[in-house]
């Protein structure tokens, strides 16, 4: 393997540019880093500059605490006034490959355009089962074009916050033992998955047998001496029946102890799950059922099974935390490349699922200082004909369309503002 080069970011710190082919979880967790396809590793692209600016904030941001080195502002194009929010399923990607536009509307933000600027840009994706390096690596390779870990805020980041409360958790979702492997990078110490839970019994799911590969991949366990403390659903389930039997056989236990019965029903471990998006677009037709539909569904068998309701948690878009977070690492980076600590003044959040990109960046808009202005793109799950239940401030055809939008929209805003200064210069003179 060649080894990463090494160049100097905007605030002084040494990043890594790893080859998209190339990066693994292991290089890209020794710091900064920004991932290149092959053709830009030689010479930096245009998208370079924002990928390594936020990339930089984001370390900072994650290390708080620790003060970093005072940084001079340097000479740039990219513009602090406004920046992007992009979702990902639906609006740049759909069915695992890019949407034609999505190249092109990237190429726009990182300054072929006829203003002159460049346009910070972040990632806001519901789409879990994958680390943040992983989602990085992947959507590099889809777009050609550089892109860094830091960017991307996924609907599971926040539950790295839980690895402090919990020990033994259960992770639900994914494939294979991907989610395991995620869980454990955040930090979880003792993560069980259904596959343990079969192997140990395989009773657990009457009609559900272990493929040799992953009777090889669970873990040895005796759960009559484990006890589960939570639930996370970090990506969408692979075998419904299986995992919710699981699952409600926790809920419904003394104390997440599997084999036990709660006479209460009230004793079992709180469960999370990633997101709340009940459809999402995929390369089908028609929109298919995801996680925010697992979460309905266990709900109503709780309510039948026990007759009481269940209490459940998601994270990711529109729970406010996601846009807390995109806000702090946007401010961060503004800090970092022209000294204003502010968030920048509109954020473009650009999405195609009105109950979660929509509704999220409009109530998050009420009440916040800055402005999350809501596109609404009609490459995905939304389709021409409906009407969306939240309604976006704009709606275009693509994501390329999103964002000529907004561009038009600040240019107009500036050029008003210039002309106003003008007139009252004007009429100052005219006092004197
Ligand atoms: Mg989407």
């Amino acid at each position: 393997m060649s080894a990463p080069s090494l160049v100097v970011p905007t605030a002084g710190r040494f990043l890594c540019r790893l080859n998209s082919s190339e990066a693994t979880k292991e290089n890209m967790a020794v710091g900064p880093t920004v991932v290149v396809p092959p053709k830009h590793l030689m010479a930096p692209s245009n998208a370079n500059e924002v990928a390594a600016s936020i990339e930089v904030a984001r370390h900072e941001l994650e290390t708080a605490g620790t003060p970093g080195t005072p940084v001079t502002p340097p000479e740039t194009l990219v513009t602090d006034k406004y920046a992007y929010a992009f979702d990902i399923d639906g609006v740049l990607i759909r069915g695992g490959r890019p949407i034609p536009e999505a190249v092109e509307a990237m190429k726009v933000l990182n300054g072929q355009n006829q203003y002159g600027i460049k346009v910070p840009y972040i990632f806001v994706t519901n789409g879990g089962g994958k680390t943040e390096q992983e989602r990085c690596v992947q959507l590099s390779k889809q777009l050609e074009m550089e892109v860094s870990p830091g960017q991307f805020i996924c609907g599971h980041t926040p539950m790295r916050e839980m690895a402090e409360r919990y020990s033994t958790v259960l992770v639900v979702g994914g494939e294979g033992e991907k989610c395991r492997h995620v869980a454990e990078g955040y930090g979880f110490k003792d993560v069980v998955t259904p596959g343990d839970i079969i192997k140990d019994n395989q009773d657990t799911t009457p009609f559900r047998k272990l493929t040799k590969e992953e009777y090889e991949n669970s873990r040895v366990r005796n759960f009559s001496e484990v006890q589960i403390e939570a639930i996370f659903v970090f990506a969408d389930s692979r075998d419904w029946a299986s995992d919710q039997q699981i699952i409600l056989d926790l809920l419904m236990s003394k104390n997440g102890r599997l084999g036990t019965r709660s006479e209460t029903f009230d004793e079992g471990p709180p469960v999370f799950f990633s997101h709340n998006d009940v459809v999402w677009s995929t390369s089908h037709d028609l929109t298919r059922i995801g996680m925010g539909a697992l979460r309905v569904s266990l709900e109503a068998m709780f309510k039948a099974v026990t007759g009481k309701n269940l209490e459940t948690t998601a994270f990711g878009k529109p729970q406010i935390g996601t846009f807390q977070f995109a806000t702090r690492l946007l401010q961060q980076w503004r800090k970092d490349t022209h000294g204003i600590d502010s968030p920048p003044d509109t954020v473009y959040f650009v999405g195609d699922t009105p109950e979660s990109d929509i509704r999220g960046a409009n109530e998050f808009d009420k009440c916040v200082d800055n402005n999350w202005y809501s596109i609404l793109v009609r490459t995905g799950v939304f389709q021409e004909g409906t009407k969306p239940r939240f309604q976006p401030k704009a709606t275009v055809d693509n994501v390329l369309e999103a964002v000529k939008h907004g561009m038009e929209r600040e240019y107009r805003k500036a050029l008003k503002a210039s002309l106003i200064d003008v007139d009252m210069v004007r009429g100052s003179a005219i006092e004197e």
